[in-house]
């Protein structure tokens, strides 16, 4: 090992040990997120200290007068950390602050059409992933994605895994569903298997079958790679049933099964 090598290991550690994650608080947050509860203790350590480092370097502000406190911290950091969990923290250093709003927010994001027209987006939403900046979230619904479903028909969703994973996907330019590949993945195997993936989900829910993917996955290429991603995560055995191919290629892109 190199000495900056032997350095930042130092600090790595230093970190984990100084600012780690009480018990209790650690507990309370895994219990809050059903989908973390039966995964292997190893691997929850493992997601512990990276939440620990993630937010030693990342700014978890309120907006609306939103009172941020520890366990609101370590909800965030832990899902955030699950797709960078076998990538590492690097994936994320492209910005610095996470932003909770008490409920649904108006982004007010203004974007120009191809006629040169200004237009403010006014919908209600949940999360937003800011090219070059923050990551914006509604505090209920990161705590719970499926409040406002109706009972059995809830499905598998994760707005905090979603945003995270446009934040990579943005890491080379716009949100395109094309993210940095790993060199295990060749960019023709990602694009034919994410575009006949896509096409086949977009003409199914176009056809009106009721899917067990949230049909948002529809709306475009990167909206896709999002949802399909939070599927892979919360309920891995829906992505496996539906499109074997793309549970494969996501393993291979994150790097571990959940
Ligand atoms: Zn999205």
């Amino acid at each position: 090992m190199t000495l900056i090598g032997a350095f930042r290991q130092w600090c790595v550690q230093h970190r984990l040990k100084r600012y780690a994650i009480p018990d209790d608080l650690w507990a309370n947050a895994i219990h809050a997120l059903p989908f973390l509860r039966h995964w292997p203790p190893q691997r929850l350590q493992k997601l512990r200290d990276m939440a620990v480092l993630f937010l030693c370097e990342k700014n978890i502000v309120g907006a609306h007068g939103f009172q941020v406190h520890p366990f609101h911290r370590v909800v965030i950091a832990a899902q955030a950390c699950v797709p960078i969990l076998a990538l590492g923290l690097r994936q994320y250093d492209d910005f610095k602050t996470v932003v909770l709003y008490p409920d649904e927010f108006i982004s007010g994001v203004e974007w120009e059409d191809e006629f040169g027209v200004v237009h403010q987006d006014d919908e209600a939403m949940m999360g937003e992933a800011m090219a070059g900046g923050p990551i914006v979230l509604s505090w209920p619904d990161a705590l719970d994605p499926t409040r406002g479903g109706a009972g059995e028909d809830v499905l598998p969703a994760n707005v905090v895994i979603h945003e995270f994973v446009h934040k990579l996907d943005m890491r080379n330019g716009e949100a395109n569903g094309f993210p940095v590949l790993p060199p295990s993945i060749t960019p023709k195997r990602w694009h034919q298997a994410l575009t006949s993936a896509y096409e086949n989900f977009s003409a199914r829910v176009a056809a009106g079958e009721e899917t067990d993917i949230d049909c948002y996955a529809a709306e475009s290429p990167p909206e896709f790679f999002a949802v399909i991603s939070e599927t892979f995560f919360v309920a891995p055995e829906v992505l496996e049933s539906d499109y074997p191919e793309i549970a494969a290629l996501l393993a291979a892109f994150y790097q571990y099964r959940p």
